[in-house]
């Protein structure tokens, strides 16, 4: 099916591309990769007045770290920081995680900010952003808010996000050292939306107990599941495979996924279990300190 009519804007500056989401709100939809808009609109489940398309704006493509944290500009495609020496090195848990986003051809024109604006429930990066503790930068005319990952996500495809508000901006902490990080995900075939996702990130003191876990889901609900009693649940602990094994029971005791066509709700109870197991185990091992 072809997309309904649209006006098209392609503005130079954001300040421009803000004014035309001012003029138009609800009315306007903003074109990122385009990698989810274009299909939605093909489908006719959007049908916008006018798409203000970003992709001119100048020096948004920029993945920079400052004061701790790794900013990712609104034009920073997948592959981008999939390849990115900084982001492998200042944040592996963004790295594997962006890798498994669909296949090359949408990786090369996806962009973050627009995975995070789509906020698909199966999606890698919510649930990176909700493990992490990472913050979303928000920008309209009238100024510019940042909100927390949890304040972020309101449902299925629902955001925060104002009609005239782009996102601008994504904060992400730098793992510290002596940190391990897993993002493991179960997909029927390879480049397909995962059924279930585990971002997982461990960091350790100098005595090998765990100084910080963050642990999040994908595919379990309509927002990213952050398991934050698993996460007391490790914290403070001495890593073990059984302790990791109950951290996994109690996320499988607290998801309350849905069934779909895709998948039973019990598998993806399942699923959320052994990936959290095995995403604890392999970022234990990557931190270097099994068995210390
Ligand atoms: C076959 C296929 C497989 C895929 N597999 C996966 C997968 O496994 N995992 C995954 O996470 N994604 C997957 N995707 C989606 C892909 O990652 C998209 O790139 C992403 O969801 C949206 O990014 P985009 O830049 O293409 O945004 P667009 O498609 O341009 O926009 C998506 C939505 O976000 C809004 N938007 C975009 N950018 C901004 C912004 N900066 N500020 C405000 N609003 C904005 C748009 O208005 C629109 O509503 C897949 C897509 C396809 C076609």
């Amino acid at each position: 099916m072809k997309p309904p009519r649209f006006a098209y804007a392609a503005p130079e500056s954001l300040e421009e591309a803000l004014e035309l989401l001012k003029e138009h709100g609800s009315e306007a939809k903003v074109l990122a990769g385009g990698q989810s808009l274009m299909p939605m609109l093909n489908l006719r489940l959007l049908k916008p007045a006018i798409l203000v398309d970003i992709n001119r704006l100048p020096g948004r493509d920029r993945i920079d770290e400052a004061e701790g944290m790794l900013r990712v500009g609104l034009l920073v495609r997948h592959r981008q920081a999939e390849r990115s020496p900084l982001v492998r090195q200042s944040l592996p848990l963004l790295a594997e995680a962006v890798r498994q986003i669909g296949h090359p051809q949408i990786r090369n024109r996806g962009t973050l900010c627009g995975s995070v604006a789509h906020a698909d429930p199966a999606a890698e990066l919510p649930a990176v952003l909700a493990a992490l503790g990472g913050q979303v930068v928000l920008r309209s005319a009238g100024g510019r808010r940042v909100l927390p990952a949890d304040q972020f996500f309101l449902g299925f495809l629902t955001t925060a996000l104002e009609p005239e508000e782009v996102v601008e901006e994504l904060r992400l902490p730098v793992a510290p050292p002596r940190t391990g990080a897993a993002f493991l995900e179960f997909s029927r075939r390879a480049g397909d939306f995962a059924l279930v996702g585990v971002a997982a990130q461990l960091a350790f003191d100098a005595a090998g107990r765990i100084a910080a876990a963050g642990l999040a889901l994908t595919g379990v609900g309509g927002t990213p599941f952050k398991a934050a009693s698993a996460e007391a649940l490790l914290r403070g602990q001495a890593p073990s495979a059984r302790l990791f094994a109950e951290a996994a029971e109690r996320v499988r005791e607290e998801v309350d996924p849905e069934a779909d066509i895709h998948a039973s709700a019990e598998y993806r109870r399942h699923l959320a279990q052994v990936l959290t197991r095995r995403a604890l185990e392999a970022a234990w091992r990557r931190a270097g300190l099994e068995a210390a």
